[in-house]
């Protein structure tokens, strides 16, 4: 129950989750509530943009395909049920961990994953961070190298399906793995950036080399500044 209130505490100020609401990647719009229904938040950038290192190939799959289909599966699986009101958030802190509701967290989750990390990404991103979040990250990881270095072995150890998360608690910074739609959101963790190590967020591009993908991600693609806003 700690965690849970701690949590509570956070996200009633202006912590990253109300600023995530506030930025549409809480996931519905300010349609009337009768009209109301998860959207898929545009693109950021235009589907080339991340070329050479993710190719628009890559993105209009992924964001085309995969993204819209869990935006459209979610839909389907709350339309005409008591969760059809509830804000993005809201339903994936809820139907956490009840069996009974796992196709739509899963669906839910993963909407709100991929909303989270078409911004963790950029054209012209990636290296070390600087302002206070640099500060922050060689606070918990010793150096810029030590956070790559464990941020790498997450991302490249996730068994099969899932996601590499750098978030934060009230202890400080912390880098955490999730398996396939599982996230931060519901671990009392606040988020801060993530990539995702599904197959089809790097196959065409890097086939088996999830180790490439991921050192790309590094150098050349994070977006410091959406995790800096994220650290409030
Ligand atoms: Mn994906």
């Amino acid at each position: 129950m700690l965690a849970r209130r701690t949590f509570l505490k956070i996200s009633a100020g202006m912590g990253a989750l109300a600023m995530l609401h506030l930025a549409g990647l809480g996931g519905r719009g300010k349609a009337a509530a009768a009209e109301a229904a998860i959207e898929l938040p545009p693109l950021p950038y235009p589907e080339n943009a991340l070329e050479p290192y993710i190719s628009a190939r890559t993105i209009g799959f992924h964001y085309g395909k995969h993204h819209r289909g869990y935006v459209d599966k979610t839909n389907g699986f709350v339309a005409g049920t008591g969760w059809a009101e509830m804000d993005l958030i809201t339903l994936v802190q809820k139907t956490a961990g009840k069996p009974e509701q796992t196709s739509i967290f899963n669906n839910a989750a993963q909407v709100f994953n991929h909303n989270f990390y078409w911004h963790s990404i950029k054209p012209g991103g990636g290296g070390e961070p600087g302002g206070s979040l640099g500060r922050e990250i060689k606070a918990a990881f010793g150096s810029y190298q030590g956070f790559a270095a464990e941020f790498k072995d997450a991302a490249a150890s996730q068994f099969g399906s899932g996601w590499a998360w750098l978030a934060r608690d009230a202890a400080g910074l912390k880098i955490l793995k999730t398996a396939n739609a599982d996230t931060p959101i519901t671990l009392g963790l606040t988020p801060l950036l993530t990539i995702d190590v599904w197959e089809h967020a790097y196959y065409l591009d890097y086939q088996n080399r999830r180790g490439d993908y991921i050192q790309s991600f590094l150098d050349h693609l994070v977006n410091w500044d959406f995790a800096a806003q994220n650290l409030g």
